[in-house]
């Protein structure tokens, strides 16, 4: 994945980055967590109205806080009406200092800014598939092209963007012009690829029991015709089948029907057509599960 070397929310130069982040737990008694991070390019200027708008919230707490803290010490002293009036006090002036810092935060946007918050989010995956949300419609179009042969699963709205941006010559940047894929007609052959690996990757992941996500597989490989699409294909189907797998395993009580498992599962990661780091990392993560069980069922034992 590329992103344009913009700010993602004024659209100007980006002078540096700030990480899009997305963790995610899994397991029912082993928590495995991954996360993965994106480097988002942003410009000084639209970072400093993100940090004030975050300080505008820390500093309302803050008030608050300290207000009440005083106002229970008049309050032990019996003091119930100072009390009062100082907690009522303090809410007023964390409100109108709040006030006051946000109209800070949101005079720094340019009006090019399309939000005072993180102008992008990223909202997972599943498989090999990542899913971003832009607030600057030209941020995600530009995003859009830069990725074009990898794009899936677009929304209505995001698919009306890239076409509107496709008809529209001014769109063109002399920034981007080396990486902009103008040609419409390898866009709409590239996006209906990407479409139909989607599809295939759907398919296996509901596809119940290795036998018919095996015949799903075959199915998508002979659909495919783009050799990039059909590798990753077969690397989404041992991602699905060794995610399932160590789901399962956590359910299975015996010795021998986990060990027949593993060894099933290590057959599909002797693969070689698959890329040497996906392997590694994924017999890692089948024996670091073996690992955290065993330690489980030990400890149960003991
Ligand atoms: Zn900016
Ligand atoms: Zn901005």
């Amino acid at each position: 994945m590329r992103f344009p070397r913009f700010c993602a929310c004024c659209m100007r130069d980006a002078e540096t980055e700030i990480p899009l982040l997305y963790t995610r737990t899994k397991g029912v008694k082993v928590i495995r967590s991954k996360s993965i991070t994106w480097p988002l390019p942003y410009c000084h200027t639209c970072i400093s109205h993100i940090n004030a708008w975050h300080r505008s919230s820390r500093n309302f707490k803050l008030a608050l806080f300290s207000g009440l803290a005083f106002s229970c010490i008049f309050l032990f002293a019996g003091l119930l009406n100072t009390a009062l009036t100082l907690s009522i006090l303090s809410l007023l002036l964390a409100l109108v200092a709040r006030y006051k810092t946000r109209q800070n935060a949101l005079a720094l946007c340019t009006k090019e800014c399309p939000t005072v918050h993180v102008a992008a989010s990223y909202d997972g995956w599943s498989g090999s598939v990542h899913s971003f949300d832009f607030a600057h419609r030209n941020y995600a179009a530009r995003f859009m092209q830069m990725n074009v042969n990898k794009l899936v699963n677009l929304n209505s709205e995001a698919r009306a963007i890239l076409e509107s941006c496709l008809q529209d010559s001014t769109f063109a940047n002399p920034k981007t012009e080396g990486l902009f894929l103008g040609s419409e007609r390898n866009n709409k052959s590239d996006e209906d690829a990407g479409e139909l690996f989607f599809q295939c990757v759907s398919k296996i992941e509901r596809a119940k029991g290795p036998a018919s996500r095996r015949a799903a597989l075959d199915a998508g490989l002979q659909k495919l015709t783009d050799t990039e699409l059909r590798r990753r294909l077969k690397v989404e189907a041992t991602r699905i089948e060794v995610s399932t797998g160590l789901e399962r395993m956590e359910k299975l009580k015996s010795r021998s029907s986990r060990a027949r498992l593993l060894s099933s599962l290590r057959g599909y990661l002797s693969d070689e057509t698959l890329p040497h780091d996906f392997r590694d990392e994924q017999i890692r993560w089948i024996t670091e599960t073996v690992m955290e069980l065993e330690e489980r069922e030990r400890a149960g034992a003991a």
